[in-house]
C-alpha cells in the first residue's frame, strides 16, 4: 500500500504506533496505517493556519479551478479509488464506482459553487443605513467521516471547505483510512497547496479529536457518522461555541401505497434497501406496504433479492460484498434473531455463511412487529424489513414515530396524493417514487436527532463561512 502514513503540511509522517486496516472479504491484513496523536494534530493545526491565510486570500475563481481540477483528476482514476474502497470497505464494485463518481462530484459541484457566495445590500427600513450581507470563511475546520462511504463523506465536507476558503484537518474512520490518504496526491495534483488538507487517522480517536475541538484557532466541526458519537462532539464543541455540522444516523421509512406503480416500488425499494449493502444512514430501514398489495411486494422483492449474488467485492460479477467488519455482521444477525422470536418470517436469506469473510446474504423479513429491534434501530446491513398497513394517517404517524429524521421513501401513483405525504413526514429528505436522494446539487442532511446542518447543494459551502453584516452609511 502506497500512502499510509500521516499527511500533515504536505509531506508523509511516520508513526511509532500504527494500526491494521483489514479487507472485510478476506479477513487479512492489508496495510497498517499511522496512528496520530496529541503532537500530531498540534502540527497539522499549525500548517493550517498557516495554508488559510494565503487560501482564504485567494479569488473564489482560483480556488474554483483547483477544485474542477481534482475533479477531472478523480474523474480520470476511478477504477483506482473504487478499488481501494472495495479492498478496506468491502463493498462490491459498482457500488464503489458508484461512491468514487459521487465522491469525484462533490469536486465540480463545489468548484461552481466557489465563485457563488453572494452577499446582498439593501436599505435598512426605518434607519436609513445600507445593510451589507457577506459570508466569510469560518476558520479552521475538523472533519471527521464514518467507514461507510471513505471517499464520498470525506470529499463531501473538503469541496465545500475549500471553496468556502478553510483549510481542514480530517480524521477518517479507522476501518478505512487508506482511500482517504491516497486522495492526498491527487489534490496536490490539482493545486492544493501544503497544510490546507491534513489527514490523521489514529486510534486515540477520542482524545485527538477532544483536543482539536478545544483549539481556539477551530471553528467548525463537521461530523458524519453515528448519533451516539454526534452528541459527544456537540457536547466538546459546545466549549467553544463552534459551528456543527452533523450528519448522523437514519431509520428511513418507505411507504408503499396501494396505487403505488408496481415495478417503481420494488425498484425504488431495492435501490434504497441495497446501495452500499444497505450500510447507508439512507439505507430503507422499515418498508411500511399497504396490506392489499403486500404479498404481491413481498414476493417480488424476494425474487430480487434472493438473485443478488455474495462474495468477494472485487469479483466483477458480484452484487454485494460483505460488511465491514464482525460487529457490523453479527449486529445485523442479531436483528434477524430478534424479529424472528418478534413473529417476523424469514422469506429469504437470513443465515451467516460459513467461512472467512464478514458476509451476510440479502434477506427479507415480512410479518416484523412494531416493537423488533430492527424497527427501532439502524439495520446497516441487506436486510429488508416488511410490514403491512391499512390507512395512510396511520402509516404517517408510524413512519415519524422515530428518534431519527434523515430520509424517507413514498411510493405512490398519484401525485398530489404523494405529495401530501411527502410534506407530513418530518424528515429532512425525502425520495418520492425513487430510492435514491444523493446528489451534489441537492441539500443532504436530517431532522431531529439525524443531525444539523447540510452538505452538498448551495448550503453546504455555508457550512463552512460565517455571514458578517456591515450597517453602513454614505
Ligand atoms: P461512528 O462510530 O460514529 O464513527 C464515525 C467517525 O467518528 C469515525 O471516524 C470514528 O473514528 C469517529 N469517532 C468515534 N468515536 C469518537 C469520539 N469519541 N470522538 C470523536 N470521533 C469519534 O460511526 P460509523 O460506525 O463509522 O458509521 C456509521 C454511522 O454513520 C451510522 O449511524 C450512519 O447512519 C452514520 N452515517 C450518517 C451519514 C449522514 O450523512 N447522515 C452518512 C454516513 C453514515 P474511529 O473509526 O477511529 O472510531
Amino acid at each position: 500500500m502506497d500512502y499510509t502514513d500521516l499527511y500533515i503540511d504536505g509531506a508523509w509522517h511516520k508513526t511509532a504506533e500504527r494500526f491494521d486496516v483489514i479487507n472485510p472479504a478476506t479477513e487479512e491484513v492489508i496495510a497498517s496505517v499511522a496512528s496520530a496523536d496529541i503532537a500530531d494534530a498540534d502540527r497539522a493545526l499549525d500548517a493550517a493556519e498557516k495554508a488559510m491565510a494565503d487560501w482564504a486570500a485567494r479569488t473564489p475563481r482560483q480556488r474554483s479551478e483547483v477544485l474542477r481540477r481534482a475533479w477531472e483528476l478523480m474523474t480520470a482514476r476511478l477504477d483506482h479509488f473504487a478499488h481501494l474502497i472495495t479492498l478496506e470497505n468491502g463493498k462490491a464494485g459498482t457500488d464503489a464506482k458508484g461512491e468514487a463518481t459521487y465522491a469525484a462530484e462533490f469536486f465540480r459541484w463545489f468548484a461552481e459553487e466557489a465563485v457563488r457566495a453572494d452577499g446582498m445590500i439593501t436599505h435598512a427600513p426605518a434607519s436609513g443605513a445600507r445593510i451589507l450581507v457577506q459570508h466569510k470563511p469560518a476558520g479552521l475546520a475538523v472533519l471527521i467521516t464514518p467507514w461507510n462511504y471513505p471517499a464520498a463523506m470525506g470529499t463531501r465536507k473538503i469541496a465545500p471547505a475549500l471553496a468556502a476558503g478553510c483549510a481542514v484537518i480530517i480524521k477518517p474512520a479507522s476501518e478505512t483510512p487508506l482511500t482517504m490518504l491516497a486522495l492526498m496526491p491527487l489534490l496536490e495534483e490539482a493545486g492544493v497547496p501544503p497544510g490546507l488538507v491534513n489527514v490523521l487517522p489514529s486510534r486515540k480517536t477520542g482524545a485527538l479529536v477532544d483536543h482539536m475541538l478545544h483549539d481556539p484557532r477551530v471553528r467548525v466541526v463537521s461530523f458524519t457518522g453515528s448519533t451516539g458519537v454526534g452528541r459527544k462532539l456537540l457536547k466538546s464543541a459546545a466549549d467553544q461555541v463552534l459551528k456543527p455540522a452533523m450528519e448522523l444516523g437514519g431509520n428511513a421509512p418507505v411507504v408503499v401505497l396501494e396505487d403505488a406503480d408496481m415495478d417503481t416500488a420494488i425498484e425504488g425499494t431495492m435501490l434504497a434497501k441495497m446501495r452500499n449493502l444497505g450500510e447507508a444512514c439512507t439505507a430503507a430501514n422499515r418498508i411500511y406496504v399497504h396490506e392489499n398489495i403486500a404479498e404481491a411486494f413481498t414476493r417480488r422483492l424476494t425474487e430480487r433479492m434472493s438473485a443478488l449474488k455474495v462474495g468477494d467485492g472485487s469479483d466483477p460479477s458480484v452484487d454485494v460484498g460483505p460488511l465491514v467488519n464482525a460487529d457490523t455482521r453479527d449486529k445485523v444477525a442479531a436483528f434477524v434473531a430478534d424479529a424472528v422470536a418478534k413473529g417476523a418470517r424469514i422469506e429469504c436469506g437470513g443465515t451467516v455463511p460459513e467461512g472467512k469473510g464478514f458476509y451476510y446474504p440479502p434477506t427479507v423479513l415480512s410479518n416484523v412487529s412494531e416493537d423488533a429491534d430492527c424497527v427501532q434501530d439502524e439495520i446497516f446491513g441487506p436486510v429488508a424489513a416488511i410490514q403491512t398497513f391499512r390507512d395512510q394517517e396511520e402509516v404517517i404517524h408510524r413512519a415519524n414515530n422515530t428518534e431519527y429524521g434523515l430520509v424517507a421513501y413514498v411510493f405512490s401513483g398519484d401525485f398530489k396524493r404523494a405529495l401530501q405525504v411527502c410534506e407530513r413526514l418530518d424528515y429532512g429528505m425525502v425520495g418520492l417514487n425513487r430510492g435514491l436522494v444523493s446528489d451534489p446539487a441537492a441539500p443532504f442532511g436530517g431532522t431531529k436527532q439525524s443531525g444539523l446542518g447540510r452538505e452538498g447543494g448551495h448550503e453546504g459551502m455555508l457550512e463552512f463561512m460565517e455571514t458578517q453584516y456591515i450597517s453602513a452609511s454614505w
